[in-house]
């Protein structure tokens, strides 16, 4: 029996590399919740909105079309933004320092909180974020709530940006975490929170297989 597995936590713990993994291990779908808002990041600074104009927020929201589709040669899965590719864009500082602000808009939130309900209709669906498991999906059948500590969390980052080419001093992303934690821990709109029912997995110590273990053990209990 498919199930909907809801992954949370901090900024850089590691979830959507485990929430990929878990995935293909189940023969689910990965649905990137932080991608979208991502998207809608570049989006806004694409076309110059000033997301403190509500209206321009909305009728911006209006023109965003927000996909996923399989890299044939890579097997992986890319996001695209109004038929664009863009998983390289939305992953630079530049987004990154954006995000958090942008995430705090509520009607950003609700199409994009839509838009992932909508993608987890069908069973079979692994999806992270930071309200998955309270807002997107409350009645999940597994919710995890990854955490790892900061200098962890930022060496890990570090060393996947790396891999793409992108040197960062570490202390740029230490701080970049860091803020993010905040804001989205202390934001109005659905804050970061380990949901009641969630399993608390610290990685800061596990080995990246053994943290994708537990949780494909969870989802077969
Ligand atoms: O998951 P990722 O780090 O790519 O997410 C980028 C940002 O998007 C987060 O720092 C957070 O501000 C926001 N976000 C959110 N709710 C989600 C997923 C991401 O507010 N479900």
């Amino acid at each position: 029996n498919k199930i909907v597995i809801a992954i949370d936590g901090y900024s850089g713990c590691g979830k959507s590399s485990t929430a990929k993994a878990v995935a293909k291990k189940l023969g689910y779908t990965y649905i990137d919740s932080g991608a979208m808002y991502r998207s809608a990041t570049l989006h806004f600074l694409n076309h110059s909105v000033d997301i403190y104009n509500e209206q321009q927020v909305i009728d911006s929201l209006k023109q965003l079309i927000i996909s996923f589709q399989i890299n044939p040669a890579s097997g992986l899965q890319e996001t695209y933004l109004n038929g664009q590719n863009v998983e390289s864009d939305i992953r630079n500082m530049r987004v990154s320092n954006y995000v958090s602000e942008v995430s705090t808009i509520k009607a950003v939130r609700e199409a994009l909180v839509a838009q992932q309900q909508a993608l987890g209709q069908k069973k079979g669906v692994v999806m992270d974020g930071r309200d998955i498991g309270t807002v997107v999906f409350p009645h999940a059948e597994l919710k995890v709530f990854m955490t790892a500590n900061l200098e962890v969390r930022a060496r890990r980052r570090q060393q996947e940006l790396a891999e793409k080419g992108q040197e960062v001093p570490l202390q740029d992303i230490i701080n970049n975490l860091a803020d993010r934690d905040k804001t989205d821990s202390t934001r109005k709109e659905s804050p970061l929170m380990k949901a009641e029912d969630a399993v608390e997995i610290d990685t800061s110590h596990l080995r990246f297989e053994e943290q994708v273990d537990k949780i494909v053990q969870l989802a077969h209990e």
